[in-house]
């Protein structure tokens, strides 16, 4: 697994446990959505009344399940948990609903691999809090309907683009993060450093920031590992030597960039004049699969303004030529 990888790693969800923050008020960066947030929850309970369905998006570790187990607990309500993906028959997903009590929050994690035919069932039971069901099959199959109590969903995904529009039209919240900047993401370091009990120095909490590709949850791994190499190679404090040091050490960059990232602009640069070059050939060049660059290599790099894709193919920019010390060629974009 890559060490810079925004999707949780083995034994990563029981570790957050502990840092996971329980409250808005911990709840670091992000100020319009926790201000926003804020008032409909303080709205809603002034009314006694369950929070509107609401959907948050963003790329994976930005803190999304954090703000739907927040919200639960702003509002007082216990939550029940699910992913798109587990709710394989329109049974799994009645299931849940018929378990929830008054008020209680549903979460649903990649809400857009929902299939269809569960959707279906979705739809109602957010418009009206009716559960509408065929049970059985052929002769013997009947249509139930059941009265549910009132509760909020929150759906979470990486891009709002990926739902159907008739699921995105039933939220009436509509919640965006957006990657951190490195004061938010210094203060995050500084806060779970707390929590895990061991001493870091503001300029070693940013130092660990600015390589943790704006995401809260590469930055609480990487101060693990940084936790280790300050416990065994220094005096256990973390300070912006011992940070740089470790770092460089995991082969995480400067700029957050590791191994692989670094590869792929090098082909691009070293065999392919900076590009522009179709992602087969890219594939090829370094070994990887297709997918694996379109999905987890490239957003980043392109984010940062190392890359651009075009209409006839991947290019470098001048930014990505700087990174390695390297001169461009006139013809090289911004
Ligand atoms: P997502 O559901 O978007 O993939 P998570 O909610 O699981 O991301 O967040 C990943 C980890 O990052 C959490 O365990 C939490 O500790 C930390 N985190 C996320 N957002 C924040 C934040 N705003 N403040 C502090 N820690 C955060």
């Amino acid at each position: 697994d890559r060490l810079i990888a925004a999707a949780p790693q083995g034994g990563e969800l029981v570790q957050d446990h502990a840092i996971r923050p329980k409250r808005l008020a911990d709840y670091i960066g992000q100020p319009r959505v926790r201000e926003q947030l804020e008032i409909f929850i303080q709205a809603a309970r002034g009314r006694g009344e369950s929070l509107d369905h609401t959907l948050v998006f963003g790329p994976p570790g930005l803190g999304k399940t954090t703000l739907a187990n927040i919200i639960a607990a702003e509002m007082d309500v216990d939550i029940k948990s699910t992913s798109g993906p587990v709710l394989e028959r329109p049974g799994d997903l009645a299931a849940m609903l018929t378990n929830l009590e008054p008020g209680d929050v549903l979460f649903i994690d990649e809400i857009h691999r929902l299939s269809p035919v569960v959707e279906e069932v979705l739809y109602p039971a957010m418009e009206d809090f009716q559960l509408d069901i065929v049970i059985g099959e052929g002769p013997a199959a009947r249509s139930i309907k059941l009265d549910l109590p009132r509760f909020t969903l929150v759906g979470a995904t990486t891009r709002a683009g990926l739902l159907t529009s008739p699921l995105r039209d039933r939220f009436g919240i509509v919640q965006r993060l957006e990657f951190y900047g490195i004061d938010d993401l210094t203060g995050i370091v500084s806060r779970s450093a707390r929590l895990l009990g061991v001493e870091a120095d503001g300029a070693g909490a940013a130092e660990i920031a600015r390589r943790a590709r704006g995401t809260p949850r590469i930055a609480n791994r990487l101060l693990r590992r940084v936790r280790d190499y300050a416990e065994v190679r220094g005096r256990g404090v973390i300070d912006v030597e011992v940070a740089d040091r470790a770092l460089d050490m995991l082969h995480v960059d400067h700029h957050g960039l590791d191994h692989m990232d670094r590869r792929l602009l090098l082909a691009m640069i070293e065999k392919f004049d900076g590009g522009p070059v179709g992602v087969d050939s890219l594939a090829a060049a370094i070994g990887e699969e297709r997918d694996t660059i379109e999905d987890v290599i490239e957003p980043y790099l392109i984010q940062q303004g190392l890359m651009m894709r075009t209409a006839r193919g991947r290019v470098v920019t001048r930014q990505a030529y700087a990174h390695f010390d390297l001169v461009p060629d006139s013809a090289t974009p911004d």
